[in-house]
């Protein structure tokens, strides 16, 4: 009796590419959250199942017919140093086909130790796998590619961070756990067999249109690359920070991966940085384009010894492929900021009316989210800060580009509706909820998660979520959560 519909395929790749293993049990698991409405979803029906298999099943304590467990080999630069890593507290149950024949990993997080684990004790702590369930279903419902989480158990296990915090795992769910990081492993071996089967594996599974008759790891590194920055795009769209953008945090799917210190924007500021281990900025929302690319490149690097027999023909490949990010990114980011502001042109002006606004917003520390929400709306709230000149100039420059435009300000309403969130998971009520279900309760959690349901909804029931942090509540820094 299985809700899972295993059909497994990382398993055929060379053994080199994961360990077979069987999660670790534990000793007293209970359910802390189930996402009803992606299992469904994912064609999966638990409720011929008690309640105490359903905890047994999410908990690794229960291995359903058709899973077989790996855990998977990778490396990665983590913060510019490259490191060999692996899953070290994951293991990838096995692939799930959905009735509308979407292949869908079915990974446990914090499980307990692998082989790869190095110092690490394999497990996770119920905050961090919480905040990754909140913030990833909040993504999904932002209209953000993102890997999803079907469930949360508490282990029964005390897990010793700075303080001993009850432990847990998150059933993740992904298009694939395919990472910069494993094309980074697979170089390592220096097979160039093993680095084609690994292209192969990531073309058949995310880019199946790239066909025979092409130079299949260009056009992947291309792929990947139009990936990457709609991505970023839709990242800075939200004013969404993930802060820890190492290769192995890379998904090849395009999917956001792997949440731990991440937060959003309140005041606009590109330099905001929260992660307490980012000393230097190097995440930082504004930078976040930047490492893309840095990321991509160290993506490249994996790809030359099958791009070209001839190394120096690989190499400009690879670096002509590269140089166009800056400009696909550029033109990606101006059309989704344009459409924030309901302009349909690509005009210069339309251009500088994004600049010039968001300048102006850094320069009075306007709300990111709040202020481009108010635009949409009939009119803007009375007071501070739209009642200053520089604002009104602006804003009757940009009420001149909407009146000339072909399109009808009805459509312009609706783009600007479509892209700007009423509501995103702000890093104050994040703690609270966090904080709370640490300590028992998990009622604060799941009304701001069914707060996040229609980001893009004016409903009363979202006010309490919609306000910037007062100055006490403001969170400064947040932590890996490991
Ligand atoms: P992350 O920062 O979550 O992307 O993790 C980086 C690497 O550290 C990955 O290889 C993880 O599997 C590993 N890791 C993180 N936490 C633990 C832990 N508690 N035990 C073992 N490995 C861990
Ligand atoms: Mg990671």
């Amino acid at each position: 009796m299985t809700a899972f519909n295993f059909d497994n395929t990382y398993v055929h790749l060379p053994m080199t590419f994961y360990s077979k293993l069987s999660p670790v049990p534990a000793p007293k698991p209970e359910m802390v959250i189930l996402n009803a409405p992606l299992a469904t979803d994912m064609g999966l029906d638990f409720s011929s199942m008690s309640p105490d298999a359903q905890v047994a099943l999410f908990a690794g304590n229960r291995i359903p017919d058709g899973a077989e467990s790996l855990a998977q080999a990778y490396a990665g630069h983590q913060f510019g140093h490259f490191t060999m890593l692996g899953d070290g507290r994951a293991i990838l149950l096995g692939e799930h086909l959905t009735p509308t024949g979407q292949r869908l990993d079915v990974q446990f997080k914090g499980s307990g130790r692998t082989p790869y684990s190095r110092g690490g004790d394999g497990r996770a702590a119920i905050g961090p796998m919480l905040r990754e369930y909140l913030i990833s279903e909040a993504m999904h419902a932002l209209n953000v590619p993102t890997t999803r989480s079907l469930a949360v158990v508490t282990s029964g296990e005390t897990v010793h961070r700075e303080t001993d915090l009850p432990g847990a795992i998150l059933t993740r769910i992904a298009s694939s756990h395919i990472r910069v990081g494993t094309f980074q492993y697979a170089a390592m071996q220096q097979d160039n067999g093993i680095l084609k089967s690994l292209v192969d594996y990531t073309i058949e599974r995310h880019y199946p249109s790239i066909g025979e008759e092409k130079n299949k790891p260009l056009s992947l590194l291309e792929a990947v690359m139009e990936k990457q920055a709609d991505l970023i795009t839709q990242w800075m769209r939200v004013g969404f920070i993930h802060g820890v953008m190492n290769t192995d945090n890379v998904a090849l799917s395009g999917e956001t991966i792997d949440y731990g210190p991440c937060a959003f924007m309140d005041a606009y500021d590109p330099g905001t940085v929260f992660s307490s281990i980012d000393h230097r900025g190097r995440y930082a929302y504004a930078n976040q384009p930047n490492i893309a690319q840095w990321n991509l490149a160290r993506f490249a690097e994996t790809l030359l010894p099958i791009l070209d027999n001839d190394t120096e023909k690989a190499t400009e490949m690879a670096e002509e492929a590269l140089h166009g990010f800056e400009a696909l990114y550029k033109d990606k980011w101006f059309a989704m900021m344009r459409s924030k502001l309901g302009l349909f042109s690509d005009r210069t002006e339309n251009k500088s009316l994004v600049t010039d606004l968001l300048e102006w917003m850094h320069e009075v520390g306007a709300d990111y989210i709040n202020t481009f929400r108010d635009l949409t709306e009939d009119e803007l709230p009375q007071g501070e800060p739209y009642d200053k000149k520089t604002f009104k100039e602006w804003h009757t420059r940009w009420q001149a580009q909407l009146s000339q435009a072909t399109e009808p300000l009805e459509s312009s309403v609706s783009l600007m509706r479509a892209n700007n969130p009423s509501v995103i998971p702000r890093n104050h009520k994040v703690e609270q909820v966090l904080d709370a279900a640490t300590n028992g309760d998990i009622q604060p959690l799941e009304d701001l998660l069914a707060a996040l349901q229609e980001p893009y909804e004016n409903r009363t029931d979202l006010n309490p979520y919609q306000s910037p942090p007062k100055p006490e509540e403001k969170v400064h820094q947040t932590f890996c959560g490991t």
